[in-house]
This record gives structure tokens, C-alpha cells and sequence, in this order.
């Protein structure tokens, strides 16, 4: 047995085989090679074995899945086999271009090129070249694939994962993720909360290939991780686990009741979402509304920006499923640890402090506009509001309105039916709460991000692990900070919420509620908790 220690992001146990997860870690850059004739055979070499790789899934595909579904990698090979393609990269390592770089450079372009055509077959081939060109870098560069391979649930075992990882992952095949490295409030964190997985970051765990398939235990409530459990271990923590499981099922009663006290205030539980995919856990938890649609998770994992159609799709079907209540969109928060690389942004020294959010949707206003054109076409399909990052100032908003006001022009223009639409901001930065006076008469609501004001507060990175041990979360200037900003949101009629992982701690429900909050946003796992906590108040 070996017992190690981490840091729980979620009180849980699970039970599984370990899978031991390795990143596929090379930088491509152009560089110059020294033998033209070679390089070209080097990469005809890597497209006959992609063709091999291809062959291979088709019949594994056909197999499994059946001739309709297999037909993908029968397209994709014939893709490989094109002439023009092939010559582009040829042409490119001719002038002494690395090939790996000269893969990637052609199948960018190509990929651009379909995402342009009118004909919505030809579009969707754009992922399609992409995906091609992957698979001949990979093999080029000696790496293997990163997806999880295995029949049965595995608990992951990691170096670290970034928010885009643990986004492309098959969420069907984790019960957890432990990782060496990460803090407990990076967004990681927040999407194993959210998905219910009892996961461990910053834990003193080797990542030995011999654990690989070895049996596992992750206990959420003594933060432990233990590898190879004798019987008796295995046999305490499936009680401790079956206990757990029995204590959410007994929660369940409160399903269909107020979130109310016992002299009668009323507090609006809702939910922070990722995507479509984690709605279904909100209705089961029977969360009130979304409190934060994070959609720039829409944007990770992925090579090109989402288009407004896809946009508005994910919109409406999230409005859609939530039948009339509230879903607050918040807009594109990309930045610091939430890296989109197709943005082209370029590395910053301090990045938390840097060009993100809506620095970014002002400074690109195409692709802010985009996705507000998305969400006000989806507002028709249910009740949608809108929540910007990341505010400092009365002039952002502002500008924010004025963009605002020119797509819903441009939408009108159109005759693309709108529905009503809330508008606020999220209060993340000292500045925000410290002239919330101020920016309670421009909004109608404000939600307080106290993932981000803790650390801009405490001037505590969320990502440093090595700084979790005095990042006092109910530190006095913080919670001065939230009362702050209730008191003056409420004097401009402006209701005040709270999205971080704050709202779901429930030493704090209490103040919260004697500050007037009106409503908590939290993962889908702690909806029913803090509505008991609430009736207990
Ligand atoms: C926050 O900062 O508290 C918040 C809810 O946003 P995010 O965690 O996505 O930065
Ligand atoms: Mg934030």
C-alpha cells in the first residue's frame, strides 16, 4: 500500500483502477533542416503510418460502431491522400521548413479555407484537416495520442491538467482526478467540482508507470490518495463511501423546496455550468437557474474560435432545458490559466494582472460581438441575462453598452426575435467592489467573483500552490469587500450575487444571508446542501 496526501476539491470517495495520464509535451516551431530529400521522406514516412493508424480505426469503428459512424476515418484517409495537400507541405519543407512546422502551417490554412465555404459539408471538414494534420505532427514528433484508453471509469492520474485537458476529456470514463501539481481554486479545480468528481491537486504522488491499472482509493474528507489498499482499507472506505452516497440520497428530499429561513428569507440557489453537457446535473440537483454559464469553456480544447452558429446553438439549448429560469451567460473570460491558443495571445509575465476577459473582448470586439450576437438570437428561447468579467471602471461598461446596443440594432435590422435581457457585471476586483456605488446605477445586477477578488485582494495567485496555506478566504477585508458591494447594489435596486466557490461554503451562508445576499451560485453538487443550510438559519 502506498498512502499519499493532497489537497481534496471535493468532499467524495472514489474507487477504481488508476490511469496514469502523460501530456504530450513538444513545442512546435519553424526551424531550418539541413537535407531537403530526407526531410520529405520523413514525412512521407509519417502520412503512410497515419494512413496505418486510420486503417486501424476504421476497423476497429466498424466493428464497434458500426459502417455509418466508420466512414469518418475512410474520409479521413482519403483526405491524407491529397494531392494538393501533400504538395503544399512539400513545397514548404523545399524551403528548408522543419516538417512538423510545415504540417502545421498547411493544415491550418486548409482548415481556415473550408471553415470559409458556403457549403455547410465542405465547413465541417475544416475540423476535419486538422484533426489529419494532428495525427501526422504526433507521429513526426515521436508523441503518442493523450486520450484515455480503457473499457471502465479509471481515477486520472496526473503531473497537472489544464482547464483544456480536463475539458476534451470523456467525463464517462473519470471517477477522479489526482494531480501533482494545482491548487484547489484553479478552474480545474472548479470542472471536477462541478462534474462531482471527489478529486486531489497538489498531491506528493510519484507518476510511476507501474500504477498504472493498479487499484486506488481517493478520500475527498482526509484529503489521502492511497494506491494498492489492503482488504481491510478497501473495505472501511467502500462503507465510508456507500455512507456518502447514502447522505446525497438522503439531501434529496429537499428536491421541490424553497431556499428559505426560518423567518422567512428567500435566497436564490442557482448553478455555475462549463456547457450543455452539465445542465442535466443541474435540473437532478434542482438548482433554481444558472448563476454563471462560463462560456469560454466553449472556446478550449479546441483550434479555431466557436462560430456564432455554434454559439447560439450551445446558448439556446442551454435556455432551452432550463424551461423559463434564469441562465446568466457570462462572456468570454479567456486568460490567465484559460488558454486558447488560435487567439495568438502573447505570453505575459503576470497573467493573471494581464490582457484577459473583457480586455480582450473590448481590445477584439469582433469576437465579442459574435458571441453577443449568439446570445441575444438564443434570448428568444428562454430567460437570459449577461454578465461581464473582469470590470474596473464605469467607462467599460459603458462601451460594453454601447456595442451592446449595436447588435441588438443589427439583430432588429434583421427581424431575429430577442428576449428581455438582463445586463450585469461580475465584482472580481478590489476596484469593482470598492465603486460598486458607482457601477450599481449602470446594471442591474452584480455577482460577486470571490475566486478572483480573494486573490486580487490578498494579492494571493489562485494558481500558487505554495501560497493555499495562508490564502484566508474569509480574510475580514474580503468579507468588507462583499458586504460592501450588497449594501450598494441594494441602494441602486440592483440584486447582488455571489458565483464564486465561496457560495458554497457553508460557515459563511449565515453572513451571507444577514448581509442581504440574493442569491448563491454554486456547482450542481451543493445545491441541495446549502438549501438545507439555509432552512437551518
Ligand atoms: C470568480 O472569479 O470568482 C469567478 C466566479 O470566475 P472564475 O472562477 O471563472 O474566474
Ligand atoms: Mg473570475
Amino acid at each position: 500500500m502506498v498512502k499519499c496526501t493532497g489537497k481534496s476539491v471535493l468532499k467524495g470517495i472514489a474507487i477504481g483502477k488508476i490511469y496514469v495520464y502523460r501530456k504530450k509535451e513538444f513545442t512546435l516551431v519553424r526551424t531550418q533542416i539541413a537535407n531537403v530529400d530526407d526531410e520529405i521522406k520523413r514525412f512521407e514516412l509519417a502520412v503512410e503510418a497515419a494512413e496505418k493508424q486510420l486503417e486501424t480505426l476504421y476497423q476497429e469503428a466498424l466493428e464497434t460502431v458500426g459502417e455509418k459512424e466508420a466512414k469518418i476515418f475512410e474520409v479521413h484517409g482519403m483526405m491524407l491522400e491529397d494531392e494538393g495537400y501533400l504538395e503544399d507541405i512539400k513545397a514548404m519543407i523545399r524551403d528548408k521548413c522543419n516538417a512538423e512546422y510545415a504540417v502545421k502551417e498547411v493544415g491550418d490554412n486548409y482548415s481556415q479555407m473550408f471553415a470559409a465555404m458556403d457549403n455547410e459539408y465542405m465547413r465541417a471538414r475544416s475540423v476535419d484537416i486538422l484533426d489529419i494534420s494532428n495525427k501526422v505532427i504526433n507521429i513526426l514528433a515521436g508523441v503518442g495520442d493523450d486520450s484515455i484508453k480503457s473499457d471502465e471509469p479509471v481515477i486520472l492520474l496526473a503531473d497537472d491538467l489544464t482547464p483544456s485537458e480536463t475539458i476534451s476529456m470523456d467525463k464517462d470514463k473519470v471517477l477522479a482526478f489526482v494531480t501533482v501539481h494545482g491548487s484547489a481554486n484553479s478552474h480545474t479545480a472548479i470542472l471536477a467540482r462541478s462534474l462531482n468528481l471527489p478529486s486531489l491537486v497538489n498531491t506528493d504522488v510519484a507518476l510511476l508507470d507501474e500504477y498504472q491499472g493498479k487499484m486506488a482509493i481517493v478520500d475527498g474528507f482526509s484529503d489521502e490518495f492511497v494506491i494498492n489498499p489492503p482488504e481491510d482499507v478497501l473495505e472501511d472506505l467502500t462503507q465510508k463511501r456507500d455512507k456518502w452516497v447514502e447522505e446525497a440520497e438522503k439531501l434529496k428530499k429537499l428536491i421541490g423546496q424553497d431556499n428559505v429561513t426560518t423567518d422567512g428569507r428567500r435566497v436564490n440557489v442557482y448553478c455555475n455550468i462549463g456547457g450543455v453537457d452539465d445542465v442535466e446535473r443541474v435540473i437532478q440537483a434542482d438548482g433554481g437557474g444558472i448563476g454563471l454559464f462560463r462560456s469560454e469553456f466553449l472556446y478550449l480544447g479546441r483550434d479555431t474560435c466557436p462560430t456564432e452558429e455554434e454559439q447560439f446553438e450551445s446558448y439556446k439549448a442551454v435556455l432551452e432545458k432550463m424551461e423559463g429560469k434564469k441562465v446568466i451567460i457570462r462572456t468570454l473570460d479567456i486568460g490567465a490559466d484559460k488558454k486558447a491558443d488560435y487567439l495568438g495571445l502573447e505570453p505575459e509575465e503576470n497573467p493573471a494582472m494581464g490582457y484577459r476577459a473583457i480586455r480582450i473582448c473590448l481590445g477584439q470586439p469582433d469576437i465579442f460581438r459574435t458571441q453577443l450576437r449568439a446570445i441575444y438570437r438564443a434570448s428568444a428561447y428562454g430567460t437570459a441575462a449577461i454578465m461581464f468579467p473582469m470590470i474596473i471602471s464605469v467607462d467599460e461598461i459603458k462601451k460594453i453598452k454601447a456595442i451592446v446596443e449595436e447588435v441588438k440594432q443589427e439583430l432588429r435590422e434583421e427581424n431575429i426575435p430577442m428576449g428581455e435581457v438582463e445586463l450585469g457585471i461580475m465584482i472580481e476586483t478590489p476596484a469593482a467592489a470598492i465603486i460598486s456605488d458607482q457601477l450599481a446605477k449602470e446594471v442591474e445586477f452584480f455577482s460577486i467573483g470571490t475566486n478572483d477578488l480573494t486573490q486580487y485582494t490578498l494579492a494571493i495567485d489562485r494558481q500558487n500552490q505554495k501560497l493555499e496555506s495562508i490564502c484566508d478566504t474569509h480574510h475580514t477585508a474580503i468579507l468588507r469587500l462583499i458586504q460592501m458591494t450588497v449594501e450598494n447594489g441594494h441602494k441602486e435596486n440592483a440584486w447582488v450575487g455571489i458565483c464564486g466557490e465561496l457560495a458554497s461554503d457553508t460557515k459563511l451562508t449565515k453572513t451571507f444571508v444577514d448581509m442581504g445576499i440574493d442569491e448563491l451560485s454554486v456547482s450542481p453538487t451543493y445545491v441541495l446542501q446549502l438549501r438545507k443550510t439555509i432552512r437551518e438559519i
